[in-house]
C-alpha cells in the first residue's frame, strides 16, 4: 500500500465508521483521537507559562490521518451549494478547496476586506476599534508596514506555505531569535537590560560546569559508566565552553568587555561573566530565554515580502466570484430535514439592506466570541460551547523609527522582552539596511497585560509604551514616531486574539452546519490552524456525501 492509500484507507475507515451516523459524543472521541482536539502552543505564548495548555506537550499530528484535499473524490460537490461564514483564511481555505471540488460557494464576509487576523497596515490605512479610530501616516514605502495580526510562519507550517507556493507568494526569512537582542527585568539587573548572547552563554557555562563538577566528583557513578561519563564532559565542555578544568571562565560567545553592543573589533580577556549568585537571583530563565525551543518559534522563520496580508489577497484574487464584502451576518438558521436538510443565513449589507442566501451546507468560520451573539439554530450543546469559548487579549503597538536598533546596536531582526506590559519590541526583518524602518514597541497577550493595553485610549498605548521601551532603550522617546496600535478585543468582527479553550462539540456537524477556523485546530493561534480547521470541515462535508 503506498503511502497516500494508506492515508485515504484509515481516513475513510475513520470517516465511514462516524461521519453518516455521528453522535457529539463519539465524533468527540473520534477527532480527538485523530488530534484536532487538543492545542499546542499560540503564535505569541511561550508554552512555558502563557499558554494554559502549556503543560500538555505539543502532541504530534498523525500526518497519514489528516483530512487533506487529494483524498477528496472529484465532483463530489457538484450540484451542491456551500455558504461559508467569514474570509479569513479558514473561510477562504475551505472556498477554494470546496470549488475544486465542484461546489457552488458563496462567502460572506462582514468588512470590506479578506483576510481577517491576518492584517497589514500600511500608510493611509485605518485601524478601527469599538471605541477608537486611527489613521496610519507611517511613511509610503514598500517596506514600511504593521502586521498587525499573524507576522511569522514557521517553516514546517507546509500548508500555508504550500499555498504561498502555489500562489506564488513570495517568501523571504523572518528573524525570530536574535542573541544581539535584550533581555530587561524592573527586578533584575539593576533594571538593566543584558544582551541575550551573554545570559544564554553564562547560564549554560554555570550549569556546565556544576554538571561537570558533580561528574568529576564522582556524584553520578551510579547513573554513569566511565566511557559515558568521559563522553559527557566532552559534551559540556562544547556546550558550556568550559577551560581544560572544566571551569566556567566566561566565553567569547558572550561578546567582549565594552563591546557587548557593537561587535568584536577588540579581542581580548573575555567579559566579565555575571555572577552566578546574581544571575540566579534575577529568575533570568522567566525573560523567555527559551521561547525559541518551541517548535512553533524555532528556526527557520519566514514572511512573505512586504506583508503577510499577500497571503489573503492571493486567495481573494482566486475567491472573486464568491466573496459578497460588506455582509454581516446576522441569522444562521436551519432549514428542512433528512435528504431535504439545508441551512438559510441572514445578513445585512452596507446599505442596511436584509438579504439571504439558502445553501445545502453551512461553514461557519466566525469568531466565537462574535458567533455568540448571533441569532441561531445551533443545538444547545454547540451555543454552550461557543459562549464559553475564551481568547487571548492580543495588542501590538507599532512605531516609525530610524534605524537606530542596526546602527547603534547590531540588531538585525529578532525580539526583546520585558516583564513590563509591552512584553516584546520586534525588531524588523524586512528592509534590513534601509533608513526607516517599523519598530513593533509593543506585543501583549497575557490575560492582565492585554487587559491593561486593551483598556488604554492608542494616545496612552503610545505614551506607556515608550516609557516602558526607554528602559530597554534609553533613546527610545527621541527616535520614534507614527505610532498606532491594535487590541484585538476590541476589533468588530474579530472580539478576541486567538482561542485558547480546548474545542470538542464544535468539532462536529450540527445538522449541515459545520464549524472551522483556528480556534479550532489543534495550532491555535496560527494560520496553518486556520487550514487544518477547514480541511476538517471540508472533510466532513464530503464524507457526509458519500
Ligand atoms: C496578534 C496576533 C498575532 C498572530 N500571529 C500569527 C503569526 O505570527 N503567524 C500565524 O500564522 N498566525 C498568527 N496569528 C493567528 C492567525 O492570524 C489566525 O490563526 C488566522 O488568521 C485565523 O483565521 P480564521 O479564518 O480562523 O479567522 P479570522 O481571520 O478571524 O476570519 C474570520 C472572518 O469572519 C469575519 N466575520 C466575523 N463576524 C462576521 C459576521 N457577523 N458576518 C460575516 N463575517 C464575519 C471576520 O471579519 C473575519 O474576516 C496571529 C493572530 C493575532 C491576533
Amino acid at each position: 500500500m503506498s503511502d497516500h492509500q494508506s492515508s485515504s484507507f484509515n481516513r475513510r475507515a475513520f470517516l465511514e465508521k462516524s461521519a453518516k451516523t455521528i453522535t457529539a459524543g463519539a465524533a468527540i472521541q473520534a477527532l480527538s483521537a485523530f488530534s484536532f482536539a487538543a492545542a499546542t502552543t499560540a503564535c505569541g505564548s511561550s508554552s512555558a507559562s502563557t499558554n494554559p495548555a502549556s503543560t500538555t506537550p505539543p502532541q504530534p499530528i498523525p500526518r497519514q490521518s489528516m483530512p487533506r484535499p487529494i483524498d477528496w473524490p472529484a465532483n463530489i460537490g457538484a450540484s451542491k451549494q456551500v455558504v461559508i461564514l467569514g474570509a479569513g483564511i479558514a473561510g477562504m481555505t475551505a472556498a477554494f478547496e470546496m470549488k475544486k471540488l465542484g461546489f457552488s460557494c458563496t462567502i460572506l464576509e462582514a468588512t470590506s476586506r479578506a483576510g481577517g487576523r491576518v492584517r497589514t497596515i500600511r500608510n493611509g490605512d485605518q485601524i478601527i476599534e469599538t471605541d477608537s479610530t486611527q489613521s496610519c501616516v507611517f511613511d509610503d514605502s514598500p517596506e514600511l508596514y504593521f502586521n498587525a495580526g499573524a507576522a511569522r510562519i514557521p517553516h514546517h507550517h507546509e500548508l500555508l506555505l504550500g499555498y504561498c507556493r502555489q500562489f506564488d507568494v513570495a517568501i523571504e526569512p523572518f528573524i525570530n531569535e536574535n542573541k544581539s537582542s535584550l533581555f530587561h527585568s524592573a527586578s533584575a539587573f539593576n533594571n538593566q537590560p543584558k544582551i541575550a548572547r551573554q545570559v544564554v552563554s553564562d547560564s549554560q557555562g554555570y550549569i556546565g560546569e556544576l554538571l561537570a563538577s558533580a561528574i568529576n566528583q564522582g556524584a553520578l557513578d551510579n547513573d554513569l559508566s566511565t566511557t559515558e561519563k568521559n563522553n559527557l564532559l566532552g559534551l559540556l565542555q562544547q556546550f558550556a565552553d568550559l577551560d581544560s578544568n572544566f571551569s566556567y571562565q566566561g566565553s567569547s560567545r558572550a561578546g567582549f568587555p565594552g563591546q557587548e553592543n557593537i561587535g568584536s573589533r577588540q579581542r581580548g580577556a573575555n567579559i566579565t561573566p555575571i555572577p552566578r549568585g546574581e544571575l540566579l537571583q534575577s529568575e533570568f530563565w522567566q525573560f523567555k530565554l527559551d521561547f525559541f525551543k518551541d517548535l512553533n518559534q524555532q528556526a527557520a522563520m519566514l514572511q512573505p515580502v512586504g506583508g503577510m496580508d499577500a497571503i489573503p489577497k492571493a486567495f481573494e484574487a482566486r475567491l472573486t466570484n464568491e466573496i459578497i464584502y460588506d455582509a454581516v451576518v446576522t441569522q444562521i438558521r436551519k432549514t428542512g430535514s433528512g435528504e431535504n436538510a439545508g441551512v438559510a443565513i441572514s445578513y445585512q449589507d452596507v446599505t442596511g439592506n436584509q438579504l439571504s442566501v439558502a445553501a445545502d451546507f453551512c461553514i461557519c468560520t466566525i469568531p466565537a466570541p462574535v458567533l455568540k451573539d448571533i441569532a441561531n439554530d445551533f443545538s444547545a450543546a454547540h451555543q454552550s460551547e461557543i459562549a464559553n469559548f475564551t481568547y487571548s487579549r492580543a495588542g501590538k503597538l507599532a512605531f516609525q523609527s530610524e534605524r537606530f536598533w542596526e546602527t547603534n546596536h547590531n540588531i538585525y531582526g529578532g525580539i526583546s522582552w520585558t516583564d513590563q506590559d509591552i512584553t516584546q519590541i520586534w525588531y524588523p526583518s524586512a528592509g534590513l539596511g534601509q533608513s526607516q524602518g517599523i519598530l513593533l514597541g509593543a506585543y501583549t497577550f497575557g490575560i492582565v497585560q492585554g487587559d491593561r493595553f486593551s483598556a488604554q485610549t492608542p494616545s496612552a498605548r503610545i505614551a506607556s509604551g515608550i516609557t516602558q521601551a526607554s528602559a530597554i532603550h534609553s533613546n527610545f522617546s527621541s527616535q520614534v514616531t507614527n505610532g498606532i496600535s491594535i487590541s484585538w478585543p476590541k476589533i468588530p468582527f474579530q472580539l478576541g486574539g486567538w482561542g485558547n479553550s480546548q474545542a470538542s462539540v464544535l468539532l462536529t456537524e450540527d445538522n449541515n452546519i459545520f464549524f472551522a477556523g483556528e480556534h479550532l485546530s489543534i495550532l491555535q493561534g496560527w494560520q496553518e490552524g486556520a487550514i487544518l480547521s477547514a480541511y476538517s470541515a471540508v472533510d466532513l462535508v464530503v464524507a457526509k456525501l458519500q
